[in-house]
């Protein structure tokens, strides 16, 4: 149940107890005892007095009956979480102008531009903090595809305490050795510089944004910010936003419409089409059960994701273990991709329109290395399943010029005929 809200009287006995206790020396053990010596005076107080009284409590009320001395649940104000709703916001609008000022350079510059992935396995959570247990960059454009990829596996000790049995069960889950004290502690300092040295090859004033899941955003920028306290450097330095946000611009640049929402490209990770890929995964992962939990392998089947519909749209010659997995037989799905466009196309008018038939158009071009390392680029034709046998267009009498004579009035008009119609009646006179 809420407290009652103090009244005017209630101010009055906190003045009165105060009065009695300064020019009297009497102390009242309690509210109570206050009550019953101040009711009287109360009762005789001057209409002025009361006025006064009434008056505070109004204030009173009034100041702790705003939005922002509500609280929630957990202890905190609806003001408090207003402000950080609205800082969100804007934080977000930043980001969305920041990075459509990355992708805005114009097509082919942006084929060549670098993107920096990162991605971390989280063992626990105290307070926001996140303690990290392996974490993976990785650096990738259209044009070349994955170029790097670093991965670091942490010793993360020392376990907060309490926490030990959620590491336990993080490890268990992400394939990971649960962190030994006995072991050398981890060397942020050494993390954030090789960090660095990986985003900022240039060594540029600006380090190049960090994009990751929209759900690793907040751990990432945790693991940010322990590093940078360690080192003594300013975590401002570190922009980290959405993959999710870059791959649907990017998506709509380099092919207008592609993407009608944003949740769509959501969609498309959470699907993790390349989950299975083999071989991506980081040292301490290699064999281990759980190595799809991996973040070297995580990384890199993002920068798949992407690339698999990029690189088409940018009129990109994909090659396996850059833009696709070293496993993947770019020519078979090409030519599964050109079977199942055909059979989605079973009208010879559809395969026209889709441009299917009449081999006139090479397909995606398709790379190979050969036996001897050489890159092969072969177009495969498309082939019709099924073309007309006859030529209809001879076939069909030329439809004969319309007059007045040839047709049949309706009562009243002259009804305007077709060329079907008309042809229709040539037939009847030919009979
Ligand atoms: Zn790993």
């Amino acid at each position: 149940m809420p407290k009652p809200k103090p009244n005017a009287y209630y101010y009055f006995m906190i003045d009165f107890r105060e009065e009695q206790r300064k020019v009297y020396n009497i102390v009242y053990r309690n509210m109570q005892e206050v009550n019953e010596a101040a009711a009287a005076h109360w009762k005789a107080a001057a209409p002025a007095v009361r006025n006064k009284y009434e008056t505070k409590a109004k204030i009173e009320k009034q100041k702790f009956s705003g939005p922002q001395h509500k609280y929630t649940t957990d202890g905190r104000t609806y003001a408090e979480i207003e402000q950080e709703k609205n800082e969100k916001i804007e934080a977000e609008e930043i980001e969305r102008a920041d990075i459509m000022n990355m992708i805005q350079c114009g097509r082919e510059e942006l084929k060549d531009k670098e993107f920096i992935l990162m991605d971390v396995n989280v063992l626990c959570a105290v307070h926001k903090v996140c303690l990290i247990g392996e974490c993976a960059l990785l650096k990738f454009s259209i044009k070349k595809g994955i170029e790097a990829c670093h991965n670091i596996v942490i010793n993360a000790v020392p376990i907060p305490i309490g926490y030990t049995s959620d590491v336990k069960i993080s490890c268990q889950e992400l394939g990971l050795n649960m962190p030994d004290e006995t072991l050398a502690r981890p060397n942020y300092m050494e993390y954030l510089a090789t960090i660095i040295d990986f985003i900022n090859k240039d060594r540029s004033n600006n380090l190049p944004p960090i994009f990751t899941l929209e759900d690793k955003v907040a751990p990432v920028m945790s693991f940010i910010s322990q590093m940078c306290r360690k080192a003594g450097e300013d975590e401002c330095l570190f922009r980290v936003y959405k993959l999710e946000t870059l791959f649907f611009q990017m998506g709509n640049c380099l092919k207008p419409g592609s993407f009608p929402k944003e949740s769509l490209v959501r969609t498309m990770f959470q699907k993790d089409s390349f989950s299975s890929t083999p071989d991506i995964c980081c040292e301490h992962h290699d064999g281990h059960e759980r190595e799809e939990q991996c973040t070297a392998a995580r990384t890199k089947r993002w920068a798949y994701t992407v690339l698999d519909c990029c690189c088409p749209w940018g009129d990109v010659v994909m090659e396996a273990n850059k833009h696709a997995p070293a496993n993947y037989d770019l020519e078979g799905i090409s030519a599964f991709q050109e079977e199942k466009q055909i059979r989605n196309a079973p009208s010879v008018a559809a395969a026209c329109v889709s441009g299917l038939n009449l081999g006139a158009k090479p397909s995606r071009p398709v790379v190979n290395k050969d036996d001897d390392g050489f890159t092969q680029v072969t177009y495969k034709k498309h082939t019709a399943l099924r073309l007309p046998t006859g030529n209809f267009g001879n076939v069909a009498p030329e439809a004969p010029d319309i007059d007045e004579e040839g047709t049949t009035p309706f009562a009243g008009e002259t009804p305007k005929l077709g060329k079907f119609v008309a042809l229709r009646s040539a037939d009847k006179n030919q009979k």
